[in-house]
């Protein structure tokens, strides 16, 4: 089996609450999604999503996406795509870095293999657990106030865990902190994610100003390495790191640094599901929890996130994150009717082959790209 032609996609993802604020003044009300489909010779297809999170996040942004598949495409026609770390070779001798492009062509792999042995891709990747994934909430940053109620709208939805974006004055941070638990239900957890925007002299003022021993878990405080690394010192706050964990590389580095208490895998920033599976093992190694999420993007993002996150041990696994939440286009459905329904906060990952998706064609429109592969 070989991949004989890839189709590549642009679809565009207004974000479902109107505008999304993160720390620094970062603003966004619309992701640029590209979604690529794989055919095989045999006719089978696989489809895989990378949507940056706007160009203002990480080092990642939608048209790098497209020029790196472009960069990337004719180095794996012909190539099997059940062979994925085979693939994921060729790419990257193809092209130095921009995971974010290497993540759809990646899951579109893993995708077509499930489809092709009949097998789920949760199943490829070590084997479901029985359990039901938590999602967490993504509390954007606001006032104390409307944070307080967006994290109680989110309660009532049945998630029990939280995201609060914070990054700002370190008074601010710590009233919208103090405000999002104030109704605290038994069973909840908090992260804080200031998405690097905190220097160490804000973030420990904020750390100050908290209440006493507020229970949360401290997420990404600083954009780089040593900032990390000198807050960390000065606090026995528990942290995750997510922006800065973004390669094989770099959860290396964190666990020989013990670094963190936990991580947050996110498929496209982290480059697909392939070194994903790499990096969950090593951290599962470190005894790490693990957060399963994307940067934005759709039902095809998502899907990979729920296949990724089931197969994580429960004890180790915090959340995932449903991202079709942040986008108000949806681009696949279950295959299998009722999969992927979340059931007061909790989801798992469906039985049927691959991603378990049908994409929806008009809604992906017509290629903007497409590679053919001639048979010799
Ligand atoms: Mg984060």
């Amino acid at each position: 089996m070989n991949i004989s032609q890839i189709d590549v996609y642009q679809v565009d993802l207004p974000y479902a609450g109107g505008t999304y604020r993160l720390s620094g003044g970062r603003e966004y009300a619309s992701f640029d999604a590209t979604i690529v489909r794989l055919t095989s010779d045999t006719g089978v297809t696989g489809f895989g999503e990378s949507t940056p999170f706007g160009a203002t996040y990480i080092a990642a942004h939608a048209l790098g996406v497209r020029a790196g598949v472009k960069e990337i495409a004719p180095a794996i026609l012909g190539l099997d795509p059940r062979r994925v770390d085979r693939v994921y070779d060729a790419m990257d001798a193809a092209l130095v870095g921009h995971s974010h492009a290497k993540a759809a062509l990646d899951v579109a792999c893993w995708d077509l293999f499930g489809k092709a042995v009949s097998m789920a891709v949760c199943d490829l990747l070590g084997g479901r657990t029985s359990e039901p994934m938590g999602v967490i909430s993504s509390i954007y940053a606001g006032s104390p106030e409307a944070m307080r109620e967006r994290v109680q709208a989110h309660r009532l939805q049945g998630y029990r865990g939280h995201s609060i974006k914070i990054g700002e004055d370190p008074q601010l941070d710590a009233d919208r902190v103090t405000a999002c638990l104030a109704d605290r239900q038994p069973g909840e957890y908090f992260i804080v994610d200031a998405n690097g925007g905190l220097t160490v002299e804000t973030g420990l003022r904020f750390l100050r100003l908290l209440p006493r021993h507020a229970d949360i878990v401290l997420e990404a405080p600083c954009a780089t390495w040593r900032e990390h690394m000198s807050l960390r010192k000065r606090t026995d706050m528990p942290m995750i790191w997510d922006e800065l964990a973004n390669s094989d590389a770099a959860v290396t580095q964190l666990i020989s640094d013990d670094a963190a208490e936990g991580v947050g895998l996110k498929i496209s920033k982290n480059g697909g599901l392939t070194p994903c599976r790499r990096q969950r093992d090593m951290c599962i190694s470190a005894g790490y929890s693990l957060s399963v999420q994307d940067t934005v993007g759709s039902d095809i993002a998502f899907a990979a996130i729920a296949h990724m996150g089931q197969t994580i041990p429960p004890h180790l696994l915090r959340c995932i994150l449903d991202t079709r939440d942040m986008v108000s286009v949806s681009t696949a459905s279950a295959a299998q009717k009722g999969a992927f329904e979340r059931r007061e906060g909790w989801v798992t990952a469906p039985q049927s082959p691959g991603l378990g998706i049908e994409p929806n064609m008009q809604v992906l429109g017509e290629p903007v790209m497409t590679f053919t592969h001639l048979a010799a």
